[in-house]
């Protein structure tokens, strides 16, 4: 007999959350989120396990049900582009045109311009996403930002647990459209939220993801700052993943035993490969939209291009929905963004090996299944047909022998408790004061 997921709490414990915090939202006063160390950021419950708005949480959880989305009148590429990259209505190469948002965005600032040019010019009454918190840098918060200078200061990839749907009630209670910021998943949950609550598409004016190779946990983070050289986490003044020059370096500025202010790079190979991605949550490894499907607007690193250190960054960005498209080009044409329109056959050398990673979740889905483990339903994605048709007889053995494997080294056999991290009450009371790190960041115009 398969363990079943009745409740929200067992999406958590069986591994299949991705912390999105729609269920939070959704159900507020049943559901909280909490960081944990291992896994990320959890839903747990603090009132009763029924009612409409349990059931509510449970429909909008990426993590238990995702359907893609139909193939529109207007795709581009050719007849298997579809299949494998979702919908696009068009792809474009470029970057912020205000050249600060450049600066402090991950790749080419593409997030924060369209969100800017949401807010500035289409009526949009803010933007929910995140950014670090203030007393607990290491960690990150949801925020609804209403300036560019609000926005800017959530530029940047955080390779880090975050919620940013818990905060959807700010967009609920906005009196216009609002702009949303997030992973795949992230998004996947506001358009479930939306199918749910049609009313909340007044609210969503825009919805923008990043492409997403997997979310590292807390415990990745502290790793991370441990190979930087910070004893300890309450020291830390700011911490950057990236951004600041294209990839850029993941950056800390902590106090030493002297009450002195250090600062410690690493580059994103160090940072992002050899530490953080083993630290993705398991719900990562059996993703089926690392590209942003559910989105008006997809973006990505322009790793189509050879990168130097410290380059000026360069997004990609897909639109994906006719209203994606269109604020896109206006965008372009107000002067938010520098952008020329490319061929889509760039995507495969920005994501290479999307295809058959695709094709690899399908089997990884089975025998997960085949072994007793619960997964989630995954609808319309045509995996079965990518595993027949891109893996080679090697490549489909692979996918099967490291599942079975990694079924037993991430104990996905068992539920897992969702345990509270706790921050130092010295750190999370820390009145946090700019340092010179923030102050060499900010000199740029
Ligand atoms: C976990 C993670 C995995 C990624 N994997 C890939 C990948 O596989 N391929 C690729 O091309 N790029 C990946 N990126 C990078 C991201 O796709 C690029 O940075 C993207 O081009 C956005 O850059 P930008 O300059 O347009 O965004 P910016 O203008 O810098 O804006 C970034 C926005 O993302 C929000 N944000 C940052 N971190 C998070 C987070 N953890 N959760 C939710 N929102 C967040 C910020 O609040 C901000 O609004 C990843 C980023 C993250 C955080
Ligand atoms: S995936 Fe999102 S909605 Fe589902 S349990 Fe996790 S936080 Fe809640
Ligand atoms: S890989 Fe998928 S599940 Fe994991 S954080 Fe990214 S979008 Fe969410």
């Amino acid at each position: 007999m398969y363990p079943k997921i009745h409740t929200i709490e067992d999406v958590a414990a069986w591994q299949l959350c991705c912390g999105c915090g729609a269920c939070a939202a959704l159900c507020p006063d049943q559901i909280e989120m909490i960081d944990t160390l291992e896994y990320g950021r959890r839903p747990r419950r603090i009132g009763g396990t029924t009612g409409n708005s349990m059931d509510e949480a449970m429909a909008v959880c990426p993590g238990i049900r995702l359907t893609r989305l139909p193939k529109p009148c207007d795709q581009i590429g050719n007849d298997q582009f579809y299949e494998v990259w979702g919908p696009v209505l068009g792809v474009w190469e470029g970057y912020a045109a205000d050249s600060q948002i450049r600066f402090e965005g991950s790749s080419g600032g593409a997030a924060t311009a369209l969100a800017l040019f949401g807010m500035e010019r289409l009526g949009m009454h803010g933007t929910l996403h995140i950014r670090a918190r203030d007393d607990v840098p290491y960690l990150n918060k949801t925020v609804f930002s209403v300036d560019r200078g609000e926005l800017l200061a959530g530029a940047g990839s955080r390779y880090a647990p975050a919620s940013p749907c818990d905060g959807l009630s700010q967009v609920e209670s906005s009196s216009g459209p609002c702009v949303f910021i997030g992973k795949p998943c992230d998004v996947a949950a506001i358009h479930k939220a939306i199918e749910l609550r049609p009313q909340l598409a007044e609210k969503i004016g825009l919805t923008i993801a990043f492409f997403c190779a997997g979310t590292p946990s807390t415990a990745g983070t502290l790793e991370m700052l441990r190979q930087m050289g910070v004893e300890d986490p309450a020291s830390v003044e700011s911490l950057r993943y990236r951004g600041r020059g294209w990839p850029g370096m993941a950056t800390v500025a902590y106090r030493d035993h002297e009450n002195a202010l250090q600062r410690r790079e690493l580059t994103y190979e160090q940072s992002w490969g050899d530490i953080l991605q083993k630290y993705r949550q398991w719900r990562c490894y059996i993703c089926p939209d690392h590209i942003g499907e559910y989105a008006d607007i997809a973006v990505a690193d322009a790793w189509h291009r050879s990168v130097r250190d410290h380059q000026p960054g360069r997004s990609v960005m897909i639109a994906r929905t006719p209203r994606g498209k269109a604020i896109l080009e206006q965008a372009l044409e107000k002067g938010f963004l520098e952008a020329e329109s490319v061929s889509p056959d760039i995507l495969p050398l920005c994501r290479p090996g999307q295809a058959q990673y695709q094709g690899g979740l399908w089997a990884r889905v089975q025998t997960l299944r085949m072994m007793g483990a619960p997964v989630p339903k995954y609808i319309g994605f045509g995996l079965f047909g990518l595993w027949r048709s891109k893996l080679s007889i090697g490549e489909k053995i692979h996918s099967i022998l490291s599942t079975v494997k990694r079924f037993f080294v991430k104990t996905l056999y068992r539920p897992r408790d969702m345990i509270l991290y706790t921050v130092s009450t010295n750190e999370s009371s820390k009145p946090r004061q700019p340092s010179e790190f923030d102050k060499v960041a900010n000199h740029v115009s």
